[in-house]
């Protein structure tokens, strides 16, 4: 009995020491790991710059990156060469996975992402493509895009390519999709982007945000679409496309919920001007 006890004693201690070496490990490591996997990604951009296809690409059909000047266009091709590194991308229907294609579904998601530090949206490896809207067995209906938590981000190329011939109809289903990728991928641990978007900043949207949907309910604000309402996740995506697409109405119209998103994302919008459509072969 005695030896019992000293056995439950011993597998006791055992398991202590252990949890308590992983607690200690993880505070000593994880900063280092999340720095050298930071260094890594910064180190794989300027190893593959973009290639000149690429550059063309973007000149003749990215408006943002056509305004940018010569220093962060190299910084942007830089980006959108690191998007795909990982990126397996998957045609659904007749649609061919061309250059043009990857490139400017990397470019939207360096659009959002180009005021924050390299994100490379890793935990979404996979992006789907269908040529139109798609039909959707979960709620019976017809989607243009969606994200899932399993890392797939899914797009109609007609709808994304809409979102960018029209740059101020307020509606960018690449620019709401990759918002969701975002927020998503700011929560997911194990790939070291994680935690990302500053926090007080991402409250101080979240705060400002509560009041416009409260505007929105009491039918004092038509700034958002309705489907903002729908939760918290699409509120924030609503609000990205509107703060690309429309930033001057959203500046004067909520300019403290402008200036959180401009805080958070940390670019404003106002600096640019997209007039020019995309010029996209065959579309
Ligand atoms: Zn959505």
């Amino acid at each position: 009995m005695e030896a019992a006890a000293q056995q439950i004693l011993t597998v006791f201690f055992v398991l202590l020491v252990l949890a308590f070496t992983a607690a200690v490990g993880w505070m000593v490591f994880h900063a280092p790991i999340r720095r050298v996997a930071a260094w890594n990604q910064s180190l794989r951009g300027r190893f593959f710059p973009a290639q000149e296809y690429q550059r063309q690409i973007l000149t003749r059909s990215f408006d943002y990156y056509r305004q940018l000047n010569f220093r962060d266009r190299l910084r942007f091709e830089q980006r959108v060469r690191q998007f795909l590194t990982d990126k397996e991308f998957i045609s659904r229907g007749e649609l061919p996975i061309t250059d043009e294609v990857k490139t400017l579904v990397a470019a939207c998601a360096v659009q959002l992402t180009f005021g924050l530090p390299p994100v490379n949206l890793r935990h979404f490896r996979k992006i789907i493509l269908y040529p139109d809207a798609y039909y959707s067995t979960i709620n019976d209906n017809y989607h243009q895009g969606e994200v899932n938590t399993a890392g797939v981000i899914v797009l109609s190329w007609k709808h994304f390519l809409q979102g960018y011939r029209d740059p101020s109809d307020s509606r960018n289903v690449g620019l709401h999709e990759m918002a969701h990728a975002l927020l998503i991928e700011n929560r997911t641990r194990y790939n070291g982007e994680y935690n990302f978007l500053d926090e007080k900043k991402l409250a101080d949207f979240r705060a400002y945000a509560d009041l416009e949907y409260q505007r929105m309910q009491a039918g004092k604000s038509q700034l958002l679409r309705d489907y903002a309402q729908t939760s918290p996740a699409e509120f924030f995506s609503v609000a990205v496309e509107v703060f690309f697409e429309n930033p001057e109405s959203m500046a004067v119209e909520a300019p403290r919920l402008y200036q959180s998103l401009q805080d958070l994302l940390g670019q404003d919008p106002r600096r640019m001007q997209f007039r020019r459509r995309p010029d996209i072969k065959g579309c």
